[in-house]
């Protein structure tokens, strides 16, 4: 592996030096992948297969803070978030390429940590780097990552697919990433009102592996094969719940009631939502980051489903004309909006 000493300095190598050294320890592990770094561009066959293609760009300051987030994990995150988008169609990712644009703050150690990130997720999910682009910028870093996958064309699930009377389905728990983001911006807070004093982020492990070091949901699309569940539609939870249930409820041309006592937030989650002052829900429907699969499924696949501790039932379809609802704690009903729920909005 790359050992992390000094600082040398990108112009030492040059843009094709650079590139070399960062790509140097890359394997392919994919018989999909018939060409991989090194032409003028990647070849993949995935012969009677269907490709699934998509990209996500992080920026520095508007999508990652570098005064809390470290390299390697910066570089774990960036594979999954778009893994996690191709896993949401219910695919199987093979390949992926990585683009970076860079300013000289940068060192080649520092680039070095950001791939072993980038390698570490791409071993975990079997994914070869089959090429990219390497950049300088005038400021920040920049890194656009595209993922490619496979799938069985009756095997793709999309977001327009979801039936009045259908189950609406949650993997994992909510909200943990959002409170995990609360906790590393207090602390960069204190620190910087007063160096010398160490963060306090003890205790936390859950919900700052959330934020930090959120895990694609690899294992969904083969349980629900497993399971012989076909979901009608299915989205990844990567702007908050709410946000995602407009989005299949928009494309699917339905309503949808949510009931908020079913809504899974772990007890890490809530407890420091608490802290916060802020209520767990709104974490849950508003936080995103989350990465887990939400997705809505016939109502004769339930028995299938229900004793499964990965998935949860929150709520159920209805038709357009009934809207889009959290039934909260009370009983009460409240319009559903991108940003949580209407009586927080006029609260
Ligand atoms: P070109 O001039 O044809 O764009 P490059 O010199 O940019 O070629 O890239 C050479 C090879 O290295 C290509 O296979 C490209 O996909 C790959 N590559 C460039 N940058 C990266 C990167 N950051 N990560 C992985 N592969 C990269
Ligand atoms: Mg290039």
């Amino acid at each position: 592996m790359l050992e992390n000493t000094g600082r040398t300095e990108l112009s030492s190598l040059g843009e094709f030096g650079l590139i070399k050294h960062l790509t140097q320890f890359i394997q392919i592990k994919n018989e999909s992948t018939i060409k991989g770094i090194g032409d003028d561009a990647a070849v993949i066959d995935y012969k009677d297969k269907q490709t699934v293609i998509s990209t996500d760009m992080l920026v520095e300051g508007v999508h990652f803070d570098l005064a809390y987030v470290p390299l390697k994990h910066l570089g774990y995150k960036s594979v999954s978030v778009n893994l996690s988008d191709i896993y949401a169609m219910n695919a199987t990712p093979k390949q992926i390429t990585v683009s970076l644009a860079m300013s000289n703050r940068f060192s080649v150690e520092a680039l070095e940590e950001l791939y072993q990130g980038i390698m570490m997720a791409c071993d975990k999910h079997k994914v070869d780097i089959v090429g990219g682009d390497t950049t300088t910028a005038k400021s920040g870093l920049v890194i656009s990552i595209t993922a490619i996958g496979e799938a069985n064309a009756d095997e793709l699930v999309y977001r327009d697919g979801a039936k009045d009377g259908d189950l609406l389905c949650v993997t994992g728990d909510l909200g943990g990433a959002y409170v995990g983001l609360q906790l590393l911006e207090r602390e960069k807070k204190i620190f910087m009102e007063s160096p010398g004093v160490q963060p306090d982020l003890g205790g936390n492990d859950y919900i700052l592996e959330r934020q930090l070091k959120p895990e694609a949901r690899k294992d969904i699309p083969p349980l629900l094969k497993l399971l012989e569940v076909k979901p009608t539609a299915m989205i990844d939870i990567s702007d908050g719940l709410a946000s995602e249930i407009l989005h299949i409820c928009t494309q699917s041309e339905v309503g949808c009631n949510l009931y908020e006592d079913k809504i899974p937030i772990d007890p890490s989650t809530y407890n420091t939502a608490r802290e916060f002052n802020l209520d767990p829900t709104v974490c849950a429907l508003s936080g995103g980051e989350d990465y887990e699969l939400l997705f809505t499924i016939d109502q004769s696949d339930f028995p299938k489903i229900k004793a499964n501790p990965n998935i949860t039932v929150i709520g159920h379809m209805t038709s357009r004309k009934d809207g889009v609802n959290l039934i909260a704690k009370g009983g009460t009903t409240h319009p559903l909006t991108a940003q949580g729920w209407d009586s927080i909005l006029k609260g």
